[in-house]
């Protein structure tokens, strides 16, 4: 070691949940570890992403169950408060955006934890502010994901909100727009008008989640607009400015006016700024490219957001597992995707695993669908208000096993959990129908979607 050099086994560029998990496993495992946080250990998901946004999602469904008491078990009267949703933000879930217990849980395993923003001089070195970390047995990349914004003429010179934002914030607007109706827009869009701001969401496409099946995002635009959302797709914004409140003009020629804009248009990599060229890899790709064990050349693997497999906590965990094998040399399944499941934490919650119908039919699938609307079963039916949703399958008639499913509904995310299984275990359809499934849960909906599989 010299001043300007240290040697170390392992080097990890970023600590988000991904870099840390691959940090602390190998650190446990007796591997010395250099792990480098240019911000927050822990990343996106604890401080402005997953933990923060799940508490608010909490408190709006407890204020929009409280609404649903009349007709049903008495009266309410509900006031919104934002404060106790802040607090609970910033004190429980993000100990004041501070990240010692995490510093302190990675170096207590034996890591060495350096705060700076580092860069690749080659395949073993990362610098920072100058001093170089060598590494003698791999490098680790886990740098995630920004907001991205999209280049919308005058956008870039207003004060919007990114999550990170709209995450820290103590007070809410009385009005809002949401430019982007994919996961985290909708989320925090239903959020907003929970607790009674003036919310707008716009989506470029056709609908919402356009990622789900067309059915999720229709139906959630219908529960948003019944909650009080004015929800507007197929037409993007094309100009913003600001004075003392938003102006969005759509390409359909109309104006939106709000005092916030939150701009949820999707995430992005950045592999310049990690300098991917000294590893050989495009500085303007998506993504960093792996193979199957997360390698993206000799001695550098990746994990999480930066590979492009899925911006999920789950995804970067699980590969997680993978490095952490890979780097001890020992035995590991190779990462597959084909059952890795997403929740979209609105209410209904949409959850989904693999290959929508359309997109079965596209990769040549002999496509079978089931389909069951969630307030015509038992459970749905008790449950009454609230009770929007449906199950759908997607089968290959050839193989007889699930290549993909929705589940939308009241704990839509954990009836999930069941078709997860079936999907990720390839369990033939007639070992699905031999179940027997608790009367009357959400779950059992499943059995009669199967029955419909045509
Ligand atoms: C609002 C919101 C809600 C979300 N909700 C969910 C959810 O419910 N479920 C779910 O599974 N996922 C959710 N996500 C996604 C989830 O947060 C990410 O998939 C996850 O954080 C990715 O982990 P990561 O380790 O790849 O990267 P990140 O969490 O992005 O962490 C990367 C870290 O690397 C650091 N870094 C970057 N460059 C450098 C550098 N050059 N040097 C040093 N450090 C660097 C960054 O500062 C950061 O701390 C949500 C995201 C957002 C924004």
């Amino acid at each position: 070691m010299s001043d300007n050099q240290t040697t170390t086994d392992v080097v990890v560029l970023g600590m988000g949940p991904g870099g840390e998990d691959v940090a602390g496993n190998l650190a446990a495992a007796g591997v010395s570890v250099v792990g480098i946080e240019a911000e927050l250990v822990g990343g996106e998901c604890p401080y402005w992403g997953c933990i923060p946004s799940k508490m608010m999602i909490r408190a709006a469904h407890l204020l929009a169950e409280a609404r649903r008491i009349p007709g049903v078990a008495g009266s309410s009267t509900v006031t919104p408060d934002w404060a106790p949703v802040a607090e609970r933000i910033r004190a429980e879930a993000t100990d004041n955006w501070d990240d010692t217990v995490a510093v302190d849980r990675f170096t207590g395993k034996g890591g060495t934890f350096v705060r700076g923003r580092g860069r690749l001089v080659s395949a073993n070195i990362v610098e920072v502010d100058g001093h170089q970390y060598s590494a003698s047995r791999a490098v680790v990349i886990a740098t995630g994901t920004t907001a991205s914004i999209p280049p919308i003429p005058g956008l870039a010179d207003t004060p919007y909100w990114t999550n990170r934002e709209a995450i820290q914030t103590a007070e809410l607007p009385r009005s809002i727009i949401v430019l982007g109706g994919g996961a985290i827009g909708a989320e925090l869009t239903q959020v907003y008008a929970r607790f009674g701001v003036d919310t707008t969401i716009v989506e470029a496409l056709d609908r919402l989640l356009p990622l789900e099946e067309p059915e999720a995002g229709d139906l959630l635009a219908e529960v948003l607009r019944s909650e009080g959302v004015n929800v507007v797709t197929g037409t993007g914004a094309t100009q913003v400015s600001y004075d003392d409140a938003f102006h969005v003009t759509l390409a359909d020629g109309r104006e939106l006016v709000a005092e916030q804009l939150l701009v949820a248009t999707g995430r992005r990599v950045d592999l310049d700024r990690i300098g991917a060229d000294a590893i050989g890899v495009d500085p303007k790709a998506r993504a960093l490219p792996v193979d199957e064990h997360l390698q993206v050349t000799d001695g550098v693997w990746a994990v999480g957001d930066v590979t492009g497999r899925g911006a999920f906590t789950h995804v970067a965990m699980y590969q997680s597992k993978i490095v952490t094998a890979a780097i001890l040399g020992e035995p590991h399944t190779p990462a597959d995707y084909a059952a890795l499941p997403r929740v979209t934490f609105t209410d209904p919650e949409v959850g989904s695993i693999g290959l929508g119908a359309a997109a079965a039919r596209e990769a040549g699938i002999d496509v079978l669908v089931g389909r069951a609307e969630v307030p015509s079963t038992a459970r749905g039916w008790l449950h009454k208000t609230g009770n929007e949703g449906f199950i759908q399958l997607v089968a290959d008639r050839r193989r007889g096993v699930l290549v993909g499913a929705t589940s939308m509904g009241p704990n839509g995310g954990e009836v999930l959990g069941m078709l997860t299984l079936a999907v990720h275990a390839r369990t033939p359809i007639e070992e699905l129908r031999s179940m027997i499934s608790a009367y009357p849960t959400f779950h059992r909906g499943i059995e009669d979607a199967l029955g419909q599989l045509a």
